[in-house]
């Protein structure tokens, strides 16, 4: 197969590319804009794949997307490019509504096109075979209120942040291009992702790192809010799975069963670290006397933050046998273990420079 990867060069897209070209015989286009959160340092191990190309591209150029789809003729898209960062959404909502919404938009119309053009060339088969599989988050489902409660495919959706609400309308139209047009659409909605490669903007980068450089490690109103963590390469795994055995017309929630209050997720960090670079010979963190647990310091919490979110999974476990093979524990612990031995990618990400020298600049 042909895997059109949108968002290549983002957190999950790259774990996806990483996994299609070390695991399979598939050939992958990653088509990405790069914009702060794309970083092609993250697919420095494969990038010279002769299975593997690149094209950047915005997913709001019809243009080039048309230009794109005629060259390297894709069975199948897995579309994840997106702003993703709900503090930007709510400090910037405007690039959400662009790239989430009009970009989908905009992709799903180029991709009907090609699709419909492959029956006029003769290719009824690639047509009838094409996917496009949708990467959402259970984000648009919003809070969950009772704490046994959790997110099933049914769920309504009832988002509550621009970031949240955009991916939902994504999620709306790939559903109306499925019943409008017959366009074969598959969804999944996943729960929070960790592991390598992961931007130092979101939460567990972000302690690591400034645990690491002995400051502050910032959680918001008390840190109560719970997610359910999932180890980026399972959700890779899954998507992987969907895309080549899931059934048209279907979405599947993907989660790792590893609900947490941010708290525990900061202080297993924290304990992880205090095994691994012990705080008292680490000099920028010696300073504290509880270790890197004092650190931690309690911000002004998000407007409209979500309480709790957690996963049913039992569909995707069910239908297409799959599973984590993480626990929290082990991918956390292989998380901060990758951070300590690649501090070269997350120092390029921090000082600006992986993207200052694609730009051409010192
Ligand atoms: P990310 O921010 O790390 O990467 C997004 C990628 O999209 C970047 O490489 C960026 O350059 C690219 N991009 C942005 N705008 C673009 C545009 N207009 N055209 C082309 N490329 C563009 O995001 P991520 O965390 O890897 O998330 C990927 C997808 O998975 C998103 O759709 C997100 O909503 C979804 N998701 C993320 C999580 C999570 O925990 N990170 C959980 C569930 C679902």
């Amino acid at each position: 197969m042909k895997i059109l990867v949108t968002g290549g060069a983002g957190f999950i897209g790259s774990a996806v590319i990483r996994h299609i070209i070390e695991n399979t015989q598939d050939s992958v286009i990653n088509l990405d804009k790069l914009t702060y959160a794309g970083n092609l340092e993250s697919l420095e191990g494969v990038a010279n794949s002769n299975r593997y190309s690149f094209e950047q591209v915005d997913i709001c150029d019809s243009a080039e997307l048309k230009r794109v789809f005629a060259e390297h003729q894709p069975d199948a898209i897995m579309h994840l490019a997106a702003e993703s960062h709900v503090d930007r959404s709510i400090d910037g909502p405007a690039a959400f509504i662009e790239t989430n919404i009009v970009g989908t938009y905009t992709l799903l119309e180029a991709a009907r096109a090609y699709w419909n053009g492959l029956a006029k060339d003769g290719k009824e088969n690639k047509k009838a075979n094409f996917r496009f599989h949708h990467i959402s988050t259970d984000e648009v489902y919003g809070d969950l209120e009772g704490p046994e409660d959790l997110f099933t495919e049914e769920t309504s959706y009832n988002p509550s942040s621009p970031y949240s609400a955009s991916k939902a309308s994504s999620d709306h139209l790939v559903r109306a291009w499925l019943r409008t047009y017959g366009f074969p659409t598959i969804i999944t909605n996943c729960s929070n992702n960790y592991g390598p490669y992961h931007f130092p903007e979101k939460l567990i980068p972000l302690v690591i790192l400034n645990a690491l450089e002995g400051k502050d490690l910032p959680i918001y109103g008390k840190g109560n809010q719970i997610r359910d963590w999932l180890y980026v390469e399972d959700h890779a795994r899954a998507l992987y799975k969907v895309v080549t055995e899931g059934l048209v017309g279907e979405t599947y929630n993907i989660g790792g069963h590893n609900e947490k209050q941010n708290i525990q997720v900061v202080q297993t960090i924290c304990e992880l670290l205090e095994e691994l670079v012990p705080a008292n010979k680490n000099s920028k963190a010696s300073g504290s006397s509880q270790g890197f647990e004092g650190l931690i310091t309690y911000v002004k919490d998000r407007p409209g933050h979500d309480i709790r979110y957690a996963i049913d999974a039992t569909k995707i476990e069910k239908e297409l046998n799959w599973t984590p093979q993480e626990t929290f524990e082990s991918g956390m612990k292989k998380t901060v273990k990758w951070y300590l031995n690649n501090s070269k990618w997350a120092t390029r990400v921090q000082d600006g420079s992986y993207q200052r020298e694609r730009l051409g600049e010192k």
